[in-house]
């Protein structure tokens, strides 16, 4: 049985005006989990943690911090904290001043507050020279780091970050995004964080919640989520995958245009079954597909010619062009590389084991 939540949503409504941004969302967030919600621009993130931290009011729905009812309580009466995207902070103040600020505003005396910044910082891995250093003279990563362990020095229940590393460049996300994982395993705090990001998502969470328009289409572990999306959406929205058109055929087997199924209907896995006259969408990710060589076999295969190849650092990327026009992304590692040119004629294939079925009624 799953413990009580540390944080329950229940039928969560927000509208302006006629829009409604949330139609009624419920979920469940468990303590010291870190829970990522993903979703394209519009589709309700924002506006989600907003009303969980108290900005705004829902329309209707509740919300519950262990079992107590929060949704009316304004943010600054809410034992959680929230990590804006634009930091906030202080910038002719110090970090140490910036980091103590809660602790000053709940009235602690000087001695312990330094303490516990310093303490902060160490966590954060911010050298402790840091605390006399103005905000303005930090650069964007050590900001971030200032303003999380602000945020920590609230010591709140839950943890709310709101695209924090958004602004950031590349090599300054991929660090950051490590360390907020490794934070939370060192804290042991609830985190709930937003992003367009699925790479951010997949690389930090336990479980990811995808949304779209106002609400939740899924919301599963990383794994499951990129290996068993329920819709073509979530399936798009997780990278790049190979989505096929396929419908039952009399036996129980599949058929789709261009493709050939190699194996007999009764050796199809149950979970690819399609019911009777109903059909789907069978996904296959670029890292399951195989360039076949003469004679070599699949439990799926069709005929396309090589149209692109890029290099994606340890791994090459290849575009390539079925019979009936659509493109298919194959990916494959470096030293597995494809041995011909662009305008080869290709051979591709892969195993039922690595195929998913989203079936649509
Ligand atoms: P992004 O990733 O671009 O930040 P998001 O998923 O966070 O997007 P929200 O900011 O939650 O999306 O917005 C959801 C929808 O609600 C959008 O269509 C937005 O225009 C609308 N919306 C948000 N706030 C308001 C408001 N105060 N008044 C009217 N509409 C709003």
């Amino acid at each position: 049985m799953q413990p009580e939540p540390i944080l329950r949503i229940e039928k969560l409504v927000k509208r302006f005006g006629q829009f409604t941004a949330l139609h009624g969302v419920d979920l469940d967030i468990q303590e010291g989990e870190f829970l990522t919600i993903v979703g394209p621009s519009g589709s309700g993130k924002s506006t989600l943690i907003r009303l969980l931290v108290g900005i705004e009011e829902p329309t209707s729905g509740h919300i519950s911090l262990r079992g107590k009812r929060i949704e009316t309580l304004p943010a600054n009466h809410r034992p959680t904290c929230m990590v804006f995207q634009s930091l906030a902070l202080f910038p002719h103040r110090s970090v140490g001043e910036n980091i103590e600020f809660p602790l000053k505003i709940r009235g602690d005396a000087v001695g312990p507050r330094r303490e516990r910044a310093l303490a902060l910082m160490d966590l954060l891995h911010l050298p402790q020279d840091f605390y006399d250093k103005r905000i303005n003279q930090c650069s964007g990563g050590e900001r971030q780091r200032v303003a999380l362990a602000r945020a920590l020095a609230f010591d709140p229940e839950i943890l709310f970050f709101d695209e924090p590393l958004s602004a950031l460049d590349f090599r300054l996300r991929k660090n950051l995004e490590k360390e907020l994982k490794d934070l939370h395993a060192r804290t042991g705090k609830t985190f709930v964080y937003i992003t367009h990001s699925l790479e951010e998502a997949m690389l930090m969470s336990d479980r990811i919640a995808i949304m779209r328009e106002g609400g939740f289409e899924q919301i599963a572990v990383a794994d499951e989520i990129y290996a068993k999306p329920v819709s073509r959406f979530v399936a798009e929205f997780m990278g790049e995958v190979n989505l096929f058109d396929v419908e039952s055929t009399g036996g129980g087997g599949l058929q789709g245009s261009g493709l050939e199924v190699q194996m007999a209907p009764d050796q199809l896995l149950p979970e690819l079954r399609v019911p009777q006259g109903g059909h789907g969408a069978l996904m296959v990710r670029p890292e399951a597909v195989r360039f076949l060589g003469p004679g070599e076999a699949a439990d799926f295969a069709l005929d396309g010619v090589m149209r692109a190849e890029y290099a994606l650092g340890s791994r090459t990327q290849y575009k390539v062009e079925a019979g009936d026009g659509r493109e298919i992304a194959v990916e494959k590692l470096r030293e597995d590389r494809f041995a011909g040119r662009s305008g080869d004629p290709v051979r591709l294939g892969w195993d039922q084991g690595h195929c998913h079925m989203i079936v649509e009624e």
